[in-house]
């Protein structure tokens, strides 16, 4: 018999969301940080011309996508990098930066999969408190190790949907030794895009990486694209990791077109907003304790892990999917993705219901 070895062997499969509603029952998934609403539809209208060239291999450069991120955000292309989404990126940055002599530190509530990927890089993974569900930069600084190789922050965090501030990141940055690379992780930065603020700087430095996305505020996770600005020495030694033909032909074609659809994207985060600021209000008024969100979910406190478990049960019969966050050591939350208005609505009064029927 053959066995994979034996880091893998000991992995857990990554848990992704469970989406069977009972029978005759409508499913409402909130459980994905999906979008509300479809691409742009200049990026439909992209993909579809795209397809027609489909017997060809994708461009290996990612040019035109590339020159588009770049005249948007003021970047140089030759530093950006494209991934099969950035869960891609945050793989093979652990490969390149990572292993049994190198460690992966981050806070102890971020992003479940910056975990599994040092673990497939064989790379002990350390984890700094944070405070109030926010990253806390002296743990993370304190909990620095002569061996750490990389530290990874979502910054706003996923499940907790906070935000570092600016002076909080220079410090961090400023904080790690030279040969520790920062990997800054905005998935949900265009949600929270303030004018005139931006991480992209801290690559003045030369070992920070920051990491975006088209799978949320661009509504486009079907499509799997993300993409990152790289220093000069890490772009040549990621690019060596990445599958030459990452991302399809329609997909960068999408893409491309989506960043020059700059209203239809600031649309949907103003919508985002909107409807969080509703559900927040709401859930806040009925009793649960919900921090403040930067993106487009919320995590709701249900107090105990029996509760937690409870109230998704309960919705779960209803059709509505929620996400327990035992992964991120919080078994005690439940994170809701901010979806249409009305699946929102019932999925807010149902929890509200729920709990009125506990005492
Ligand atoms: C959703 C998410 C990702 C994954 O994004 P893809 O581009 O779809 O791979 C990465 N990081 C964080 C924090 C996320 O929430």
């Amino acid at each position: 018999m053959t066995a994979a070895r034996a880091h893998i062997a000991a992995m857990a499969a990554y848990q992704l969301a469970d989406l069977t509603p009972p029978e005759g029952r409508k499913l409402i998934s909130l459980c994905q940080n999906e979008s509300l609403r479809p691409p742009s539809p200049l990026a439909l209208e992209a993909a579809a011309e795209a397809m027609a060239a489909s017997m060809l291999y994708p461009d290996p450069d990612w040019m035109a996508l590339r020159e588009a991120i770049g005249e948007l955000h003021h970047l140089p292309p030759d530093r950006i990098l494209c991934g099969n989404g950035s869960l891609e990126l945050i793989g093979a940055l652990a490969r390149a930066y990572a292993g049994p002599d190198r460690a992966v530190l981050a806070p102890v509530h971020a992003y479940p999969f910056f975990r599994t990927a040092a673990q497939l890089a064989e790379a002990r993974f350390d984890t700094a408190a944070e405070q109030d569900l926010t990253v806390d930069v002296s743990n993370l600084l304190a909990s620095v190790r002569p061996d750490t190789g990389i530290v990874f922050v979502a910054n706003p965090g996923n499940p907790t949907g906070t935000r570092i501030a600016r002076s909080e990141l220079n410090r961090l940055r400023n904080g790690l030794r030279d040969d520790i690379l920062l990997v800054i992780d905005e998935a949900y930065g265009e949600f929270d895009d303030l004018p005139g603020e931006t991480s992209f700087d801290l690559l003045t430095a030369g070992n920070t990486v920051v990491l975006r996305t088209f799978s949320k505020a661009y509504g486009m996770a079907g499509f799997r694209v993300g993409w990152g600005l790289f220093p000069q020495s890490a772009s040549a030694e990621i690019r060596k990791v990445l599958n030459p033909n990452n991302i399809s032909l329609v997909a960068q074609a999408a893409a491309a077109a989506a960043i020059r659809d700059q209203d239809y994207m600031k649309e949907t985060c103003r919508l985002v907003e909107k409807i969080r600021t509703q559900a927040t209000r709401d859930l806040r008024g009925a009793g649960f304790r919900v921090p403040d969100s930067f993106t487009n979910f919320v995590l709701i406190d249900l107090e105990n892990e029996t509760r937690a478990r409870q109230a998704d049960q309960a919705l779960r019969r209803q059709g509505i999917f929620l996400r327990g966050q035992a992964g991120a050591g919080l078994p005690h939350m439940l994170r809701m993705t901010i979806g249409p208005e009305a699946d929102v609505g019932v999925s807010v009064s149902e929890l509200i219901k729920w709990k009125g029927e506990q005492r």
